[in-house]
């Protein structure tokens, strides 16, 4: 057995990610191996890209604690002032942003009564189809029939393509980015863990002045899907993560424009695909 012991520390270490399958890494290998398993190398985003989720984690440290509100503060405070033009030396349009969602759901009953009663971070592992696997619940309390997640967005009722090997639709922001994988995943460590069947429930607040809020529920048998879709692809992830299968680029994402060498011509139809 391994010494690593997972811990609030070092949840998004890469040793962490060598350990345990997440949600997002996963997430990651299924929309381009290449980048993953760069990320897993230590490659990192350009600042543009990780924007909208170091704000994310802004609100969430908010609800947090104070003191892992202080900490983001202290860890983030360069990148949160702007340093040129008529705004300079002032807190960002994010963040005021940011501010406005901590502010419409700390002045909210129901979100007092049921995400901030509950416990923070709690970090769960597991097996899943052999794996191991960590997630980290936003709010819970331990033996609860409901467990609850906070996401920022820009519109919640905006409509997305998805892409669905089966049969393409149009949906929502949680299924853009593929929340019932993760809400399935929690689900099951819960399951592991307490014993419970427990069901997720979004807390979604929007980047609009005034923000937009709302709980949002994930039907069960979208849940078994993205289940199901996990432990049908998860070996092939595990080659590849395990290095047994060199990993297929997409030749699309920031990581594959950024390490990209002109080739083969492509038909034009090949753009769309
Ligand atoms: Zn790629």
């Amino acid at each position: 057995m391994t010494a690593f012991r997972l811990s609030n520390s070092n949840y998004y270490s890469q040793e962490a990610n060598q350990h345990f399958q997440s949600a997002s890494m996963f997430k990651g290998f299924q929309s381009c191996e290449a980048r993953a398993m760069a990320q897993l190398n230590g490659w990192k985003p350009a600042e543009t890209e990780s924007k909208a989720l170091l704000v994310g984690n802004y609100v969430h440290s908010y609800f947090e604690s104070p003191e892992a509100h202080r900490a983001y503060i202290e860890d983030n405070k360069k990148q949160m002032i702007s340093s040129q033009g008529k705004t300079k030396g002032k807190l960002k349009s994010d963040y005021r942003d940011a501010d406005r969602m901590i502010a419409a759901l700390n002045l909210d009953k129901r979100f007092q009564q049921s995400y901030m009663a509950g416990q923070k971070e709690i970090i769960l592992t597991g097996k899943i189809g052999g794996v191991p696997w960590m997630g980290k619940l936003d709010s819970y309390i331990p033996g609860q029939s409901f467990f609850m997640d906070l996401k920022t967005v820009e519109d919640m009722h905006k409509r997305f393509w998805i892409a669905d090997p089966v049969k393409g639709h149009w949906g929502s922001f949680i299924e853009d980015r593929n929340y019932p994988l993760q809400m399935a995943v929690y689900q099951e460590l819960i399951e592991q863990k307490y014993h419970i069947h427990a069901e997720p429930i979004i807390v979604a607040v929007t980047k609009q002045n005034p923000p937009d809020k709302a709980f949002v529920a994930i039907p069960q048998e979208y849940l078994d899907t993205a289940m199901s879709q996990l432990l049908e692809v998860q070996d092939h992830i595990e080659a590849v993560r395990s290095g047994r299968i060199p990993p297929k680029r997409c030749e699309q994402c920031d990581y594959c424009r950024a390490t990209k060498h002109l080739g083969q011509i492509i038909s034009m139809n090949e753009l769309i695909e």
